[in-house]
């Protein structure tokens, strides 16, 4: 199948449709010579060039290959294989943005029996099957081009780069490791030719491994939080402010990434950008709202919001909740002790309406419950003072929660390995095979070597070196065309 692809040459519009400065066609393929000694011509001299300059961007008439009839003045760049991002011979046009220049070359193109139009997403197929790519790089890549905020292109980049595949890399090597001792016990028999507790270091080294396994995935929340951002839930009793905090996050300018009007009934709920993170807030207070805080704390809805959340921020008005205590000169705060059910190590709070109170008390603790300190705030969404600081102090607590650090600027992530249910489901069974392998004793070495194969066949099935095409279809049916 990947022999007969890559004999095609295919072509395809590579930016959006449209108008616009600069539109980009790519041709992929072995015909990509032939297209552009039939297609653009010299600027200047009427003689067709014999053989482009390859990755030197040429001015040129982009000419119809039947009549030669200009269709526009533009650039072509040639990529000569396998030095191309598809690996095959590839030809970009670039010629100005406009419906009518993007028809004609697109139908002059189609005139080459030899071409046809692109799959969606097939000039990346066509890296990942000449080898430049491998599957968590294609992911990466789609990952990037999908990016809303800073942590997830940076995060993303480094997985097109390679940074996930060499990971799952070192993993499989480790295995192989593994077996390649298991494999010379069967060959040569443990005694003169081989040293003493070979069987027994290689399931040292299974032991590790299973554990370094199992603590990726006990870690994979975290790159899907970071692929479809972080869930964070408001809660607090009526009128403390949600409403507002919710609506000032969306009206922040540039803030929001994708509006998700009402997923779940009678809860809001938006993608915003918060320091880079995706983060999807919803906002509880759509339900019923009463002046019983009880009533509407209790309304399930709200609390299995707070439940699905990753973290919640529980807003609480001042006025109310600011008591000065009769002993000390000090003033705390005082928690309805239905909200206080909520309050998870994962709970963010914000005092509200510090307008209205004259001294907004710093807090050590609520009611001794908590610990407040870096992760409560106060402002007020009335008069705007303090909510800038409540912004970039929630951004700076989210990002120290999910170990993400650096400033906006300079973005680190601790790259989390499982970032979609695909790797998932090959680790567990990775799992499987290596507590298989460990639980079989030294005179069934045989079998336990056939155990830890099939291991690194699940890790291979990750980046593509095993069972490729099974996930061939599924992998490209989001890309678009032209990717
Ligand atoms: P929710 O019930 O928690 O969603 O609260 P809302 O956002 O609907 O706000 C309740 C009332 O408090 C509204 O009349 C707001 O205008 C008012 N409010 C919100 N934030 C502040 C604030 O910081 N100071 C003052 N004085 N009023 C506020
Ligand atoms: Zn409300």
């Amino acid at each position: 199948v990947a022999s007969t692809a890559q004999r095609q040459t295919i072509y395809a519009l590579s930016t959006p449709p449209g108008k616009g400065g600069v539109a980009v066609i790519r041709v992929s393929g072995p015909d990509a010579l032939n297209v552009w000694q039939k297609m653009a011509l010299p600027y200047k001299t009427q003689k067709p060039l014999e053989e482009p300059t390859p990755w030197k961007l040429q001015r040129c008439r982009i000419v119809h290959p039947e009549n030669q009839s200009m269709i526009d003045d533009g650039l072509a760049v040639y990529f000569r294989a396998p030095h191309s991002f598809t690996t095959q011979h590839t030809l970009e046009l670039h010629i100005h943005s406009g419906r009518a220049i993007i028809t004609a070359l697109l139908s002059a193109l189609s005139t080459f029996p030899e071409l046809r139009p692109a799959e969606p997403g097939e000039f990346t197929r066509q890296a990942l099957l000449g080898g430049r790519l491998d599957l968590t790089q294609v992911e990466g890549l789609h990952d990037l081009i999908e990016a809303d905020t800073e942590v997830q292109r940076v995060w993303a980049l480094g997985s097109a780069g390679g940074e996930t595949r060499a990971e799952y890399d070192a993993l499989r090597s480790k295995i192989i490791h593994c077996l390649a001792q298991v494999e010379a016990l069967i060959d040569f028999g443990e005694g003169e030719d081989l040293e003493e507790g070979v069987y027994e270091r290689a399931r040292t080294e299974a032991t590790e491994l299973l554990f370094q396994i199992r603590n990726h995935l006990a870690d994979s929340r975290r790159g899907e939080m970071i692929r479809s951002g972080v869930k964070l839930a408001i809660f607090g009793p009526p009128n403390a402010g949600k409403s507002s905090l919710f609506n000032y996050l969306a009206n922040r300018q540039a803030s929001i990434v994708t509006p998700v009007p009402g997923t779940t009934r009678d809860v809001l709920e938006l993608t915003l950008d918060i320091g880079g993170l995706p983060v999807v807030v919803a906002d509880t207070a759509g339900l019923r709202e009463t002046t019983d805080v009880v009533e509407v704390i209790g309304v399930q809805r709200g609390i299995e919001a707070i439940k699905n959340a990753d973290v919640s921020l529980c807003v609480l008005p001042l006025p109310d909740v600011l008591k000065s205590s009769e002993s000390s000169s000090e003033s705390y705060i005082d928690v309805p002790s239905d909200v206080q059910e909520l309050v998870t190590p994962d709970t963010y709070f914000l005092f509200n309406k510090s307008d209205l109170v004259l001294v907004p008390a710093v807090q050590t603790s609520i009611s001794g419950i908590v610990d407040l300190k870096g992760r409560s705030w106060s402002a007020s969404l009335a008069t705007g003072d303090g909510t800038h600081e409540f912004v970039q102090g929630l951004a700076a607590a989210l990002k120290q929660r999910f170990n993400i650090d650096g400033s906006d600027s300079q973005t680190k992530i601790h790259a989390p390995l499982v970032t979609r249910a695909r790797h998932r489901v090959h680790l567990e069974s990775a799992c499987k095979f290596l507590e298989a392998f460990l639980e079989l004793p030294p005179e069934e070495v045989v079998i336990a070597a056939e155990e830890l194969r099939y291991a690194a066949q699940a890790v291979g099935r990750v980046t593509g070196d095993i069972g490729v095409e099974d996930v061939l279809d599924s992998l490209f049916r989001d890309f678009c065309i032209g990717k």
